[in-house]
């Protein structure tokens, strides 16, 4: 029942058009809850399509109307007007819809209370369904039984569907054929409709009645009431059993409390069918249960079961803040497998508000000429001038040694501020010794920097590269991408600054940021040294057009996405106009090209559309790349570059690319940093990727994402640059957020500091507790402390909770470090390193490494168990296991010399040691799987040379011996036991058998 009032108004004396009026009213309402019908216009629209109004015009007198009024308004348009008004007016009344007169604009209320088993019995699928004669007894027997009330007689096709729907939830045997018959509908829709009810509800973040819906699905499947116990969804259990508990009304919640002995003697009968995944839906829903902030689609995989798994996602919230949001985890599949759990925002702390952005001034663009030396003027001559933010920062830069923060969006031409500072650097020192000192946070960026300045500095100017002590320059690139190695080495070069005399100037680079204030003072930044333009200033400007694709499926969204990629390159990259399209990863890389190249023949014509020219050399040009698939891609004109693919493949891709003979170039996301290419438009295909460390779809960080876009930049070739990025429909608005507004950083040292307090125990920097807590008043997570505190875990924001916080910090890395032997406190004050914190910080390996190595080794230690020992290190926990590799994994460790006891293939530690036994029986892995190998023998070198200083510490000769024979094993990729030949080159198994 939805509106209880009218229909106690209506009974049995209620004129054929009361009833047809509040009937409407019903209808009305399921149109505008499944979104076809938004206002009373549409609502008019509409009502010409019912049977109702067909009604109406072949018997008007029975609904109010004189025959006179047909004539003069043939199609009844005021009447349907004042139909839909009274509806609305009803349903408005009745807190349903809100109903704006005006306008005529409806919006929908209050949903917990509609009806779903009445609105699933409007759908479209059951609109020739009748009601016979013979059925009327029947059905009415079934109506008593049904658990959810019917509105209306069952004279209306609508109650029989609603009333078979319940009865075949209900398992209600059926007596009469003709019902049987049409019984055959709800068998075979219920399930499908029921869940596109879901989803339609769903994508409205209806809250309470997704719940609902969710849950009819599952009851429809089951073919259960939620009402029953959730046992009922295993097989094997006798009836009996089922009743006694339904009737003793015990909450489900409680079966935890039951004894083993008492849960035992029902999950005796379960038999559970084998499964491999549970699929949860994740919502989050506001302090009123009403709206759904957010949903995804959770995979719960068996091997993962017993660990945890962590969720990332990005809310909004709304002054004045709410009390709480609820997290709602429900099962796809089952029933009373649910929980909520409110995530109160009593104590939340907000982060401090921040500064605005440095305006961008109406300066006249400077010309190249402004550096007064014709030798620097020259590795300017393509420009003539430089660009507006390039001309704002230049006199600080150039003309003074203050520190200086520039940050402005990806494109900006910021290098060349930086090159400023330089060229100023090597004016004021006398010999041509280059004391500067670039550091980027990616090793990629670092490379193409150093290719790029070396031929600049290098060949143009003449600067040489030679070891210098002294720094007078430091430059640090990307800085809001800032990771504990840059905060602790920026904080340590600020700390030692601050001590000594010789000024050394610090320049940091950076992308739009929403607290630069704090970056820039951190670094020690003047008031005119510190310039943050906010993200729109591009020199070029960037079109962004986020597009939703709304598919819930992985691989399903990726396809589709292709189209809409095709499309983007057919507008916005006319005439030819380059294109990058970045994809997740490597098999997406191919799978798109492949799929760009098919597209481009399309058109039916022989040449393809995306090959712009090619010369009589091509063919032989392409037969010098290796990978195949490639080559037939590139005459096509789309290339790719992936992590597999060699180097010379990869130039090759570049080189057709910039030499305008591609068109098109697909690239997995990580090729974002560090590949000089740029495109008039670039499409990021899907947003998200697979995190093989986390076993999750994660989104891309927003840094990436910025600098993929970035790429769309050509300065003196376009007037504007375009991008369009594909993503999942319900992140949309989250983006949109994120990409057109600054960048807010924060710091991660919280979670590194034990190896860093260890290596400047190890220094000499940090003597005793009190340095140690000086040392953090230098770096940028204590500046960060006291403006987003809880981000820190920090309660509050005074003095005391900021010192109280500091000395715990202190106090508990410091202990840590003492339980694990790498350093000793005396005193409870002076800190001095022990040998262990030695070997950590010598070579640069975790601290709990250090303390397994030292637990773990005895002087009877064999071979098989110190590679296990060396597997479980820590700095392997990090190596990822993509999906479905747990099973090439599987290959790898069942012909090893070493078996593996009860391995788990989903376990990093079992894939090392594969990996590692692998390489000494010389087995050659393919595709990531060798990425991986390199990253675990780089690694083992380094791990085992501080393991054979733990153990030569504890003075083991024979282990040690053991220890340097593993080493060598690394490095040869042979066993200990294999013939010596094989280190000498060429030698195979087969030849050194036969010497
Ligand atoms: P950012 O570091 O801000 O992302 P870059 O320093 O990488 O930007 O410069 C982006 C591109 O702009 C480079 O290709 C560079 O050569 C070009 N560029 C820089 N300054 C100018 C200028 N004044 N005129 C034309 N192009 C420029
Ligand atoms: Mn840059």
């Amino acid at each position: 029942m939805i509106y209880e009032n009218e229909k106690k108004n209506r009974a049995p004396t209620a004129s054929p058009h009361q009833q047809f009026v509040s009937k409407l009213a019903d209808q009305l309402n399921a149109e505008i809850v499944l979104g076809t019908v938004q206002n009373a216009k549409e609502a008019c629209n509409w009502i010409g399509y019912t049977y109702l109004y067909i009604r109406m015009l072949r018997n008007p007198l029975l609904y109010g109307l004189s025959p006179e009024v047909l004539k003069e308004d043939i199609t009844l348009g005021q009447r349907r007007a004042d139909l839909i008004h009274s509806a609305a007016t009803i349903l408005d009344r009745n807190n349903l819809i809100k109903y704006d007169r005006k306008s005529g604009y409806f919006q929908v209320s209050d949903l917990g209370r509609i009806e779903l088993c009445w609105l699933f019995s409007l759908s479209e699928e059951f609109k020739y369904v009748t009601v016979r004669q013979d059925e009327k007894m029947e059905l009415a027997k079934l109506l008593d039984h049904v658990p959810i009330p019917i509105q209306g007689s069952l004279e209306e096709p609508s109650a029989k569907i609603n009333v078979l729907l319940q009865a075949y939830i209900s398992q209600q045997k059926l007596e009469g054929l003709s019902l049987v018959s049409d019984m055959v509908f709800i068998t075979q829709s219920a399930g499908r409709l029921m869940r596109a009810l879901f989803e339609i509800v769903l994508k409205r973040g209806w809250a309470q009645l997704a719940e609902k819906a969710l849950n009819l699905s599952k009851m429809v499947t089951k073919r259960m009431w939620n009402v029953q116990t959730p046992l009922r969804q295993f097989n094997g259990i006798p009836n009996e059993i089922l009743m006694k508990l339904e009737k003793k009304d015990f909450a489900w919640e409680r079966y935890y409390d039951l004894s083993a002995a008492e849960l035992g003697e029902l999950i005796r009968y379960s038999k559970m069918g084998p499964w491999i995944l549970e699929p949860f839906w994740v919502t989050v829903e506001d302090n009123d249960g009403e709206y759904i902030i957010h949903n995804e689609y959770f995979m719960l995989k068996k091997q993962y079961i017993d660990e945890d798994h962590t969720l990332n996602f990005t809310l909004p919230i709304y002054e004045p803040l709410p009390a709480q949001y609820f997290i709602r985890v429900a099962s796809d599949k089952w029933l009373g497998s649910q929980t909520v759990l409110p995530v109160p925002f009593r104590h939340l702390i907000l982060p401090e508000n921040y500064p605005p952005p440095t305006e961008l001034l109406n300066l006249q663009p400077l010309l190249v000429t402004a550096l007064l030396n014709p030798a620097y003027e020259n590795l300017y001559k393509d420009f003539k001038h430089f660009n507006t933010v390039q001309t704002q920062v230049f006199t600080v830069l150039y003309n003074s040694d203050d520190n200086v923060l520039v940050a402005a969006p990806t494109g900006s031409g910021k290098a060349i501020c930086a090159e400023f500072a330089i060229l100023r650097n090597r004016q004021k020192s006398s010999d041509s010794v280059m004391r500067a000192v670039y550091i980027a946070p990616i090793t990629a960026l670092a490379k193409e920097r150093f290719r790029d300045w070396e031929e600049k500095f290098g060949r143009h100017l003449g600067m040489q590269r030679k070891y210098v002590q002294q720094v007078s320059l430091f430059i640090v690139d990307e800085l809001h991408l800032i990771g504990p190695v840059l905060e602790v080495t920026v904080s340590q070069m600020r700390y030692i600054a601050s001590q000594v005399e010789n000024k050394m100037r610090l320049v940091a680079l950076s992308t739009s940021l929403a607290n630069a204030k704090d970056l820039g003072e951190w670094i020690g930044a003047t008031s005119h040294g510190l310039f943050d333009f906010p993200p729109g200033v591009r020199p070029v400007p960037l079109e962004i057009h986020i597009q939703g694709v709304d598919i819930s499926n992985f691989d399903a969204r990726m396809q589709a996405m292709t189209k809409p990629t095709c499309t983007a390159i057919v507008q916005h990259a006319k005439n030819g106009k380059p294109v990058l399209v970045f994809v997740p990863s490597r098999k997406y890389v191919r799978l798109t090209a492949v799929d760009l190249m098919t597209y481009s023949r399309m058109d039916g014509d022989q040449n393809s559309a995306f090959l712009l020219r090619s010369h009589e050399n091509f063919e032989e040009y392409l037969s010098g790349i290796s990978e195949e698939m490639l080559r037939a891609t590139l005459r096509h004109g789309v290339g790719y570059l992936h992590e597999g693919l060699n180097s010379s493949d990869q130039d090759a891709v570049s080189e057709l690319f910039k030499g305008g003979f591609i068109q098109v170039c697909v690239m997995s996301s990580s090729f974002c940093w560090g590949v000089p290419l740029t495109a008039h438009l670039v499409v990021v295909m899907r947003t998200h990727y697979y995190d093989g460390q986390e076993n999750a779809h994660t989104d891309y960080p927003i840094a990436d994402l910025l600098r993929m876009i970035g790429h769309a930049n050509r300065p003196l070739l376009d007037n504007s640059g375009k991008c369009v990025i594909l993503c999942h429909a319900p992140r949309k608005e989250y983006y949109k957020k994120f990409l057109y507004e600054a960048f807010p950083v924060e710091s991660h040292l919280h979670h590194f500091l034990h190896d860093n307090f260890n290596a400047e125990v190890v220094a000499g920097v940090i003597e005793n507790k009190q340095d140690a807590v000086d040392y953090l008043t230098w770096t940028f997570m204590y500046r960060r402390l006291t403006q987003n505190p809880n981000y820190y875990n920090l309660q509050g924001v005074n003095q005391r909770h900021l010192s109280d916080h500091l000395s715990e910090l202190v106090e508990n890395t410091l202990s840590d470090l003492e339980a694990s032997k790498c350093i000793i406190i005396e005193n409870d004050m002076d800190l001095s390193p022990s040998n262990h914190g030695m070997i950590t910080s010598y070579y640069f390996i975790s601290y709990t490494t250090i303390e397994w190595f030292g637990s773990s080794l005895t002087p009877k230690t064999k071979m098989k168990s110190l590679q296990e020992i060396l597997a479980s290190a820590s700095e392997y926990v990090q190596l990822p296991i993509r999906p479905g590799e747990e099973e090439v994994v599987w290959r790898l460790i069942n012909h090893q010399r070493f078996s593996f006891e009860n391995p788990r293939c989903t376990d990093p530690h079992v894939k090392v040691n594969a990996h590692l036994q692998a390489h000494f029986s010389r087995q050659s892995v393919g595709g990531n799987l060798a990425l991986d190998q390199r990253e675990v023998l780089l690694s083992a070198s380094r791990l085992l040379q501080a393991m054979a200083d733990v153990i030569s510490s504890n003075g083991w000769l024979s282990l040690a011996l053991l220890a340097m024979e593993a080493s060598q094993m690394v490095t040869q990729g042979m066993w200990e036991c294999d013939s010596m030949l094989l280190q000498l080159p060429h030698f195979t198994k087969d030849v050194a058998k036969k010497c």
